[in-house]
């Protein structure tokens, strides 16, 4: 089940950008002297930025000072952008009235934070990115890590079972997998969490950029995600969910802006937010992040849905087209995949792979084990494979570019 069945080589007809990034047009330097256009085919890593958020940016840049502390107008200003920025952030993913929207650095960041709230262990699968695999065994009661199976239906039976064998305070669960884009159906994840009286937090880092979550109606207890990965520059994320065990947490770090009081006796934390923002918050970032939001909330999902899906189809008929290359997957059952497409190339290294693909073509993919070092050595691919991800701002060329690079190189070599 780690390998893909051979589906028929589509021609299917060209697929355009969805939405204006900026970068697009860059121009990369090649080994033989040439310069072609970038074909940025590593937006799983980062996202290139919206153009309206780059506009967005730029309005706001002059304008930043002191949020919540200073009495002058860029002040006020900026202090209303921010608190305006957490009530866009939570728009988009559907949060519910009393729930916290934590600025923070990225997911990890966000994760990290919300292990040092979780009052008790916590359950998790083999399959996740080390951001949300890791923190937890930093959670008071520790975490268990079930190796997951071939099948969807065999794993949410895996994870039942632990639930009744154990008693957890969380489970933690990706929303879409960064190496294959594979995804739980997380609405059976809340209900057998929930029936066992655990909460559920979806890492949300591969989800919230392509698909329209909704954390209310699904049940999810905790979201967490980056900004850099939603179309936005790097330096903020967030995490999104209950208060009750946020305020009971100590604060994530100690500084000013966390508290109420100080006293030479002792300190009394705010609230959150705020209680976990200490330090001058990265005002700029949230504004850019909301600005994504704000356009992921105003495009059409369906079309979003089908515009990645008609990428990732087309790019993984062009690979499987090719002989020796191997598209990795999870589960033989899942049906709901994002844009996200990892590859093996038996017998070659996937670094040469990749900097070929760099240095020949100008394309940009990963390479290695995209911090998924156990799931990478289950799918027997230990050593490291290839991804190549796609979003909004990418088109048919990107992949058909990928997909003649591949095939060149292993008919001619490198
Ligand atoms: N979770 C998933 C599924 C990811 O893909 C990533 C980044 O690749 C992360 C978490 C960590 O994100 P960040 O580096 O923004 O903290």
């Amino acid at each position: 089940p780690d390998t893909l069945s051979r589906p028929a080589c589509t021609d299917a007809s060209p697929v355009a950008p969805l939405l204006e990034v900026i970068g697009a047009d860059t121009l990369v330097p090649l080994v033989d002297g040439r310069t072609v256009p970038y074909a940025n085919l590593d937006v799983a890593a980062s996202a290139p930025a919206l153009a309206v958020v780059a506009e967005r940016v730029a309005q706001v840049l002059p304008l930043y000072a002191s949020v919540h502390r200073g009495a002058g107008y860029l002040s006020q200003v900026s202090t209303a952008l921010y608190e305006a920025s957490r009530r866009s952030v939570a728009t988009l993913v559907g949060a519910r009235a009393d729930d916290v929207t934590i600025f923070t650095r990225n997911t990890t960041d966000s994760l990290n934070l919300l292990a040092g709230a979780v009052p008790g262990r916590v359950l998790v699968l083999d399959i996740e990115h080390h951001a949300n695999l890791l923190p937890w065994h930093r959670a008071s009661g520790g975490a268990t890590v079930v190796t997951g199976a071939p099948t969807i239906t065999e794993t949410l039976d895996l994870l039942r079972a632990e639930l009744a064998r154990a008693s957890y305070a969380l489970v933690a669960c990706t929303g879409a997998s960064n190496v294959t884009g594979e995804a739980l159906p997380l609405a059976d994840v809340v209900a057998l969490a929930h029936e066992a009286g655990a909460r559920v937090a979806v890492d949300g880092a591969q989800l919230v950029p392509h698909r329209r979550v909704d954390v209310a109606a699904a049940g999810i207890d905790y979201l967490a995600f980056s900004g850099h990965k939603t179309y936005a520059p790097y330096g903020a994320g967030v995490l999104i969910g209950r208060r009750d065990w946020l305020d009971a947490a100590p604060a994530y770090l100690a500084g000013g802006g966390a508290v109420r009081s100080v006293s030479a006796d002792g300190v009394t934390w705010a609230p959150s937010p705020a209680r976990h923002e200490a330090g001058s918050p990265n005002v700029i970032g949230a504004v850019a992040l909301a600005a994504a939001c704000d356009a992921l909330a105003e495009l059409d999902a369906a079309a979003a849905h089908a515009h990645e899906d008609a990428l990732r189809d087309r790019l993984e008929s062009g690979l499987c087209g090719i002989d020796g290359v191997e598209v990795l997957r999870v589960w033989a059952d899942s049906t709901d995949r994002v844009g996200v497409v990892a590859f093996a190339v038996p017998g070659h290294d996937p670094g040469l792979v990749a900097a070929y693909l760099a240095a020949e073509h100008g394309i940009g993919v990963r390479d290695g084990k995209f911090c998924a070092h156990p799931l990478l050595a289950r799918l027997g691919h230990g050593t490291g494979a290839i991804r190549a991800s796609v979003g909004l701002g990418s088109g048919s060329e990107h992949v058909d570019r990928l997909v003649e690079a591949l095939a060149a190189y292993l008919t001619d070599g490198p």
